[in-house]
């Protein structure tokens, strides 16, 4: 069917938001900007009970940091607003009547202290107990009590479910786009609950066809674990009579753990030092916090780049693409239906692509706040090239400060096995000499000086490495850092000069 493309990202707001919940909502959109079609966001909090306070702003806040962005829904509005479906309820009971009068649906008033006792019973003869065709009629429903109970019940205010009536021994045909066609006998389904007096709200299932169809949402791209909800999602459409109408279905694969089977848990993530939330969190129930990947170091870049790929290829061995490139290539057909194992070194790798490749002035701009952090008070161009130089040996921003910290502060230590080694013998001596040169020296540009000292080295035919890393000491104090004339011609001959007698005034040479 030719419609407009309209997808929705439907979120309940019941914790912060799993990597695998962006990697759909990024799916989504990626559908969505592909088709030139509309990215919705609705917030599904019907389930009172597992409400978490600032979950929403969470999801909001982290659409927004990976650059996903919303056509219409909570925060943005559109022509079917409201989008928080707590806000919607009146809406709902309607479509459970019309369910109920048409047959497809009944009311049931087992108190939850009855279902428990059945259920009890079932175990105790070894079985597990299903609210399906085979007890409702036995159990105290509009299917078994008179029309005249049944409204007097509801009128004395005893507490009702409408239950979807699930079909006996019916196949349900279904197609998805990523798994192709699937079947499944309804015998082996239960009568789920849609709707529930006790707070006048819809469960999930209720709400969630109706709003697809209010909304006139085209394509249904959403995780795995709501594959088995499909059958029932499907009668439910035709039990509406929305058949035509009813969209399409891609269901996504699991993320894996990095160790293979197993869905991805933030327990994984504790024990091999990664996050599985995109932002940091902090529980208002209990304080508990989780990592998240913005506040680790990521770039959103970065982020998406690796979570795109987790159960999507683009049938290349390209692995960098920017978000246009990625809406450009991005095909339900390519997204596999086998889970996708999470790789914390992969994502790491991810970073380190993204930080290679920004420029000097992107880099200032992240640099800066560290540097002032640490109380270095630098221009953007100083910050930027001393990050630039460095760039290729840091994963995260935060490596820059190890990296590149003595481009800015003096070295008050000398690590000791650098020291040992080269801060002995005639070295000292050398050193002095060098100074010397260096004094004599006007253009301090990185290659007049290469040229000048490596002409002196060869004409006294000292050797190379032991001159450079008797300076290294001076200038960075470890055996670390670029190549030495970076250094020089960034801290000046001023510094240099200063660097190396502060050697000499701090530390004395080994025997
Ligand atoms: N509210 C559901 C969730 O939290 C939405 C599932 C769906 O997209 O149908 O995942």
């Amino acid at each position: 069917m030719n419609r407009p493309v309209r997808v929705r990202f439907a979120p309940s707001p019941t914790g912060p938001l799993h990597i695998g919940g962006v990697r759909t909502a990024l799916y989504n959109y990626l559908f969505a900007r592909h088709h030139g079609g509309t990215m919705i966001l609705r917030i599904e909090d019907t389930d009172s009970q597992r409400f978490v306070p600032g979950a929403e702003d969470y999801i909001i806040e982290s659409l927004k940091w990976c650059g996903i962005e919303i056509d219409e829904g909570v925060g943005v509005g559109g022509p079917h607003a409201p989008y928080r479906q707590s806000e919607r309820r009146e809406i709902y009971l309607k479509y459970a009547l019309q369910l109920v009068e048409s047959g497809w649906a009944y009311y049931a008033f087992d108190t939850a202290d009855e279902l428990e006792t059945l259920r009890k019973q079932y175990e105790e003869q070894g079985k597990t107990f299903a609210y399906n065709y085979e007890v409702r009629e036995t159990l105290p429903t509009s299917l078994s009590l008179s029309a005249e109970e049944v409204q007097a019940r509801i009128e004395r205010g005893d507490r009702w479910v409408i239950r979807f009536k699930m079909p006996a021994h019916e196949t349900v045909k279904m197609h998805d786009l990523i798994r192709g066609d699937v079947e499944v006998d309804t015998s082996t389904l239960d009568d789920k609950v849609l709707y529930k007096s006790a707070d006048a709200l819809p469960t999930y299932h209720l709400a969630n066809i109706v709003d697809d169809r209010l909304m006139e949402v085209s394509h249904v791209i959403r995780g795995e674990e709501w594959l088995p909800s499909l059958p029932l999602h499907y009668l439910l459409y035709k039990a509406f009579g929305w058949e035509k109408e009813q969209p399409e279905f891609a269901h996504l694969p699991l993320l894996l753990k990095p160790t293979g089977g197993g869905k991805l848990s933030k327990r994984d993530g504790d024990k091999m030092g990664f996050p599985v939330f995109p932002l940091y969190w902090v529980s208002p129930a209990t304080g508990e916090t989780a990592h998240g990947y913005r506040e680790d170091g990521y770039f959103p870049e970065a982020f998406i780049n690796m979570l795109a790929l987790l159960g999507w290829n683009p049938g290349t061995e390209q692995e960098l693409f920017s978000m246009q490139e990625l809406i450009e290539l991005f095909s339900l057909d390519r997204v596999s239906k086998s889970g996708a194992r999470f790789q914390p070194e992969k994502a790491r790798w991810f970073n380190a692509q993204y930080m290679h490749r920004k420029s000097e002035s992107e880099l200032a701009a992240l640099y800066q706040p560290i540097l002032k952090a640490h109380g270095v008070e630098t221009s953007d161009e100083l910050a930027g090239k001393a990050a630039w130089i460095m760039r290729e040996r840091a994963t995260f921003i935060t490596d820059l400060w190890d990296l590149t910290s003595f481009f800015f502060v003096a070295p008050t230590e000398y690590e000791e096995k650098q020291s040992k080694k080269y801060w002995k013998g005639e070295n000292p001596a050398i050193l002095r000499e060098l100074r010397e040169v260096l004094a004599s020296i006007d253009d301090f540009s990185l290659e007049n000086t290469e040229h000048i000292v490596h002409s002196w080295i060869e004409e006294k035919g000292y050797g190379m490495g032991q001159v450079m890393n008797t300076l290294r000491l001076a200038l960075v104090g470890a055996g670390k850092g670029p190549g030495m004339y970076d250094v020089t011609s960034f801290i000046g001959k001023d510094e240099t000069l200063r660097r190396i007698d502060n050697l000499f005034a701090n530390l004395q040479p080994a025997q």
